[in-house]
């Protein structure tokens, strides 16, 4: 089976983590820590890098600096991982779904005002599957109605907008470094700001909300969201790779694209002019021309071996967020969104995947149209 994701660990992973066990600086203390939140943020273009114990514990890190809570609403794409929504529920605040938008198939700007009340708070743009988000009218937006902007970056490490790497743009961001992501850590997590309050709050939230000058002095309930120095060290080697991993990605879907596009039927992965696409996942998505379903796509993939994945459920759809929206609103409300989650399939997207392998998987989709 071609996977849809690996890990590649043959860099210096190995010696780094060897180094932490023989030293015996296998916890969150240790000098692997710093040096993947300084590596990893001047990456971004970020100031400030806190790491953390993974991708959601960052996202609601970076809510709860921002004094985030109930009675409060945080605006967040339907068509992203759960992870993003239920981060603002920890909160106490609300999630309020948004649609998507065809360009770059994450939150639509022109469909953000008609969301925000006065208890909104928050925006949580998400650069899914690699793309960033229409980042200048989000901040614009939350600019006008004085509203925070978070960015979720856990699928676009390195992707541009406009020329500045996501991450570096909203008030706050947030990055997932889980075994399939661009970067792994095994479990791991990282919040960005430019904003020393904001790192210290972080800091301190991080680590039971223990006072700096004081120790095991509590002013307020923190959390335990330390990464190891071992994850770390991981962390630490996977940034030495991080440009190469990159380059392998969108080299691989330079070929598929060349390879699908003219196949009726298969809708590319966008690239927006003022986007660099990651492609954290090659994604397409199966359009009715194509003559069967993206299921049955999926389907045709596996009995060739060739693994996929359909993309996100809407969240609004699922149980615990069934009531947060009305009956009409569900109907209506998320047309974009609805065609993405019904259509997209990410397709095989490691960075060693092979030439042939990218061959074989293309002329698969290509010979199947009905
Ligand atoms: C992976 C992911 C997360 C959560 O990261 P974990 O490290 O698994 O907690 C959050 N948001 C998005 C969009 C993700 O893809």
């Amino acid at each position: 089976m071609i996977p849809v994701a690996d890990v590649s660990l043959n860099g210096h992973e190995l010696a780094y983590v060897t180094e932490c066990i023989t030293t015996g600086w296998i916890s969150s203390l240790g000098k692997y820590v710093r040096e993947f939140e300084e590596k990893f943020s001047q990456f971004c273009g970020s100031k400030y890098g806190i790491a953390t114990s993974n991708g959601t514990t960052a996202i609601h890190l970076a809510l709860a600096v921002l004094g985030i809570g109930p009675g409060d609403e945080v605006i967040v794409p339907s068509l992203t991982f759960i992870a993003t929504a239920n981060a603002v529920v920890y909160t106490g605040a609300k999630p309020v779904f948004a649609d998507s938008e065809w360009t770059s198939w994450n939150l639509d700007p022109a469909r953000l005002e008609e969301k925000i009340t006065p208890r909104t708070k928050a925006i949580i743009p998400v650069h899914l599957y690699g793309h960033p988000a229409d980042m200048d009218p989000i901040m614009g937006i939350a600019k006008r109605h004085s509203l925070f902007v978070v960015e979720d970056a856990a699928e676009a490490h390195g992707a541009r907008y406009k020329g500045k790497r996501v991450g570096s743009l909203g008030d706050l961001s947030s990055f997932s470094f889980y075994g399939n992501k661009i970067i792994t850590t095994g479990e791991g997590g990282m919040v960005l700001t430019d904003n020393v309050e904001w790192d210290e709050r972080a800091r301190q939230l991080r680590d039971h909300g223990m006072s700096k000058q004081k120790r095991y002095w509590h002013p307020e309930i923190g959390y335990n969201y330390r990464l190891t120095n071992v994850q770390a060290a991981i962390g630490v080697a996977q940034m030495e790779r991080i440009d190469d991993i990159l380059a392998r990605k969108r080299q691989n879907a330079a070929l598929y694209n060349e390879l699908l596009q003219d196949v009726p039927g298969i809708t590319l992965p966008p690239e927006a002019p003022w986007a660099e696409n990651v492609y954290w996942m090659y994604s397409i998505l199966v359009q009715d021309e194509y003559g069967m379903s993206r299921d049955e796509l999926m389907q045709v993939l596996r009995a060739n071996e060739i693994d996929s994945r359909p993309f996100f459920y809407l969240i609004h759809t699922m149980p615990p967020y069934a009531d947060s929206i009305t009956p009409q609103e569900a109907a209506h409300g998320f047309p974009v969104a609805a065609q993405l989650s019904q259509r997209g399939i990410n397709l095989p997207s490691a960075p060693g995947l092979t030439h042939e392998q990218i061959e074989y998987i293309c002329r698969v989709i290509r010979q199947n149209r009905r």
